[in-house]
């Protein structure tokens, strides 16, 4: 049987189950354990090199450089500016990642296609692709801005609920 023919795991349902004290303490798991990969794709990728040096030092709040791949990441940082040809591939690799997963959207060119935004071959704003859950904006941002955003996905992260985000049926009788 091919990989590709496995069914893939889920998350959702089945955390309504849990109490509340579970879910503050996965969710804060979660909060500080974000494996990142970095779809770097122009001078942004600089600045989020940077902010992984021992200045600026993101691993303080729990992020992980450098996941192996997508597929052992839970935080996609798109830094740069997509083209319609590299499109497809963001696409790609973001469905790869397993859920729960998040997308920081790093600079004016992945926000909006910034200085290129009337580029007859530059998109318009890697959220057409993929979904986006912070955005930072900047041309390029400073690594203050990338450390602002990581943290806006984690005051997220904590208060989020898995079976909300994933849209799973409610189950009659629990709270959300
Ligand atoms: S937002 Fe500015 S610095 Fe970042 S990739 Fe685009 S042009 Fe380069």
């Amino acid at each position: 049987m091919a990989v590709s023919d496995l069914p893939m795991p889920s998350v959702g349902p089945v955390s309504r189950l849990a109490p509340k004290p579970m879910r503050f303490v996965l969710n804060w798991g979660r909060r500080y354990s974000l494996w990142v990969f970095n779809f770097g794709l122009a001078c942004c990728a600089i600045e989020f090199i940077a902010t992984s040096m021992s200045r600026h030092d993101f691993i303080r709040f729990g992020v992980i450089p450098f996941a192996n791949g997508p597929r052992q990441a839970d935080l996609m940082i798109v830094s740069g500016t997509v083209t319609d040809k590299m499109a497809p591939a963001v696409r790609r690799l973001y469905e790869q990642m397993p859920d729960p997963k998040y997308v920081i959207s790093f600079g004016a060119c992945s926000n909006s296609g910034g200085p290129y935004w009337d580029s007859y071959c530059v998109t318009k704003g890697v959220d057409q692709i993929i979904p986006v859950d912070v955005y930072v904006p900047g041309c390029p941002p400073r690594p203050e801005a990338l450390l602002h955003g990581i943290m806006k996905l984690q005051e997220k992260i904590a208060g989020e609920s898995l079976a909300d985000r994933y849209a799973a049926p409610a189950i009659e009788g629990e709270e959300s």
